[in-house]
């Protein structure tokens, strides 16, 4: 169930919230529980007051009066793509900004998601005022779940973001009603935080940037954000409010560095508008085009396209229907009437006719584009008289999966557009002259860059330098590592607990480091096995026999096979001989010595398993 927070209903676009005669800042509707302190929203455009910050008798100007630091701690997101999590303390208040999976490297088998390690959060439960969502990315909700199955928290997000993850919590089974909606423009006070929310662009509906006003002053945390000033179904960023907070005082920045690199700026959403008419009029193709299932706005550019072209769209992919569904439920999407068929229908219309939008922009092999490239697809096979489109960036660590595909669709005879060779995508995120706009508007004392590999991080750290920022206030982010604000700036303060728990199908608490090193050396040296018997006088009564299997080929390898063999039985006498009688003892030292060996030999570290048995005389 989702609580609202009061507001005036009237207010639709929640950009120009701040503008509209101001509602009066209400707390939540429901009776706040004893945990529930200062629980309440305000509207930003209210005077100030409205946040308590008199209140709790320290000023938000830029020379704060407050004598603690105020500590930021990235729990992850700041060394590589995904996991974003960020963490505010202050006395006895935590507030948490995001809460995201990574997807599993190739050297973790078997594992399906990564989600940060959220001991720090578990040990402060009792400080938990609020779990802040910036907007509905995988890379920022996806872990929330499993942060939910451990500690109580209050999750306050956007409409969309919250419908997403309502989804979410359902294929958990969690049951909460601890969820709360936000708007850009709107104030909610968690401890001793006020944190408001600024509309901001960016691939996906709904997305806002931060303002944390803290004992210390006030912190902007940007989330995933570009600047676009011709966006399609939304408007422009707030870049108004930004310029407004930098005139008040901003002490730390917190900033998106994914683009961090790239020179220029990001091109608007509404500059694909051509690309699209282009390809649905003049191409006699049927048009399949795979897509970001959240880039609900490029979804409402492609309906929109082909209702102009006169082509019908049929949709396919779980997740673009799910993610679909939710959209149009909040009046995120508007679907023309008459457009959208039903896959099994597509065979009643010519190709010119029709276009298909489907998941799989990143080679996913259980996606709809996949099973299509292979022929395995159910209701569609592709031909000559088919044009892929992949209207996406391939994210870095797919690059395989979507070479795979493409090779695939040229083996049909299928012709296959990218953002390399025509304009079908824009990044959702901010290029370096957007940044360089971003920090100069807010211009910050200090200055952290976040969501990004390293490079990216460094990239940024060097941007905000050289529009001036003094190197001492830019500190580059480890997880776990303490960041303190105070009246003198920023600085390293020691370290929480922080990592990585890998979670594979089975859904549970994690996959331990040893099972995925098992994995590994399976997967790359196969396993050994070794049995003996041992009788009650300490005897040898059979064995060790050895069995491999994807360690070595046994035909070619009988002379190695039988040196192991004889290795293994030595060791075991030897440790028989030292009066070691527990089967379970010699298995684990037999184990060790034997991996020892078999290194040494083969340069190889299969799974052994010693399997010693006592057997009666
Ligand atoms: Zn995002
Ligand atoms: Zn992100």
């Amino acid at each position: 169930m989702r609580k609202k927070i009061d507001r005036d209903p009237s207010q639709k676009e929640n950009a120009k919230s701040r503008k509209a005669p101001a509602p009066k800042p209400a707390p939540a509707k429901d009776p706040a529980p004893a945990n529930r302190r200062n629980g309440k929203a305000a509207s930003a455009s209210e005077p100030r007051t409205a946040v308590p910050s008199a209140r709790r008798g320290h000023s938000v100007r830029s020379a704060p009066a407050a004598s603690a630091p105020v500590r930021i701690i990235p729990l992850g997101g700041v060394d590589g793509i995904g996991m974003n999590i960020t963490a505010f303390e202050y006395g006895d208040d935590v507030i948490v900004v995001d809460c995201g999976i990574s997807f599993p490297k190739e050297d973790m088998p078997g594992v399906d998601v990564v989600t940060p390690d959220f001991t720090y959060l578990q040990r402060n439960a009792q400080k938990l005022r609020g779990l802040i969502l910036t907007h509905g990315h995988e890379d920022h909700i996806g872990a929330v779940p499993y942060l939910l199955k451990k500690v109580k928290c209050d999750v306050y997000g956007t409409r969309l973001t919250l419908g997403i993850l309502d989804g979410k919590l359902n294929e958990h089974n969690i049951r909460t009603d601890d969820l709360y909606e936000v708007r850009a423009g709107e104030v909610v006070t968690l401890g001793a935080f006020d944190v408001e929310f600024i509309h901001v662009n960016h691939s996906m509906p709904d997305a806002v940037a931060l303002c944390i006003t803290t004992p210390c002053g006030r912190i902007i945390h940007t989330g995933d954000f570009k600047i676009d000033f011709t966006p399609i179904g939304t408007t422009p960023i707030d870049l108004g409010r930004f310029a407004e907070l930098g005139k008040q005082g901003v002490r730390l920045l917190l900033c998106d560095s994914t683009n961090a690199e790239r020179p220029g700026y990001t091109p608007s959403e509404s500059t694909l508008t051509a690309s699209f008419d282009r390809i649905f009029n003049d191409d006699q193709r049927r048009v399949v085009i795979a897509t970001f299932s959240s880039n609900v706005h490029r979804v409402q550019q492609i309906l929109e396209a082909c209702a102009r072209c006169g082509r019908k769209v049929a949709l396919t992919g779980r997740s673009l229907q799910n993610v679909l569904r939710a959209a149009q439920e909040l009046g995120y999407i508007t679907i023309p009437e008459g457009l959208v068929i039903d896959l099994a229908d597509c065979k009643h219309y010519p190709p010119e006719k029709l276009a298909i939008i489907t998941t799989g922009s990143q080679g996913e092999p259980m996606s709809a584009l996949y099973r299509m490239a292979f022929g395995a697809h159910p209701m569609v096979s592709l031909g000559p008289t088919d044009l892929v489109v992949l209207s996406a960036s391939c994210i870095p660590g797919n690059e395989k999966l979507v070479t795979t595909i493409i090779n695939e669709l040229y083996k049909r005879n299928v012709s296959v557009i990218t953002d390399r060779t025509d304009d079908v995508h824009v990044s959702g995120h901010a290029c370096r002259e957007e940044l360089k706009l971003l920090h100069s508007l807010v211009h910050a004392d200090c200055f952290v860059p976040l969501h990004g590999e390293y490079k990216h991080l460094v990239a940024h750290a060097n941007l905000a330098k050289e529009l001036g920022m003094k190197p001492k206030n830019v500190l580059l982010p480890e997880a776990g590592r303490i960041i303190e604000l105070d009246r003198n700036g920023i600085h390293e303060a020691g370290t929480v607990e922080a990592g990585t728990v890998m979670i594979d199908s089975g859904g549970g608490d994690g996959v331990e480091s040893a099972v995925l090193r098992d994995r590994t050396n399976l997967s790359e040296s196969g396993v050994v096995f070794l049995t003996a018997g041992v009788d009650s006088e300490g005897e040898l009564a059979f064995g060790p026999e050895i069995v491999t299997r994807g360690f070595v080929y046994v035909k070619e390898s009988e002379e190695l096979l039988r040196y192991l063999a004889d290795m293994a039985r030595k060791l075991l006498q030897k440790s028989l001989d030292r009066g070691l009688t527990d089967p379970t003892a010699l298995g684990a030292r037999l184990k060790d010595d034997m991996f020892n060996i078999i290194f040494q030999k083969t340069r190889r570290k299969p799974v052994i398993v010693t399997l010693i048995t006592e057997v009666e005389r």
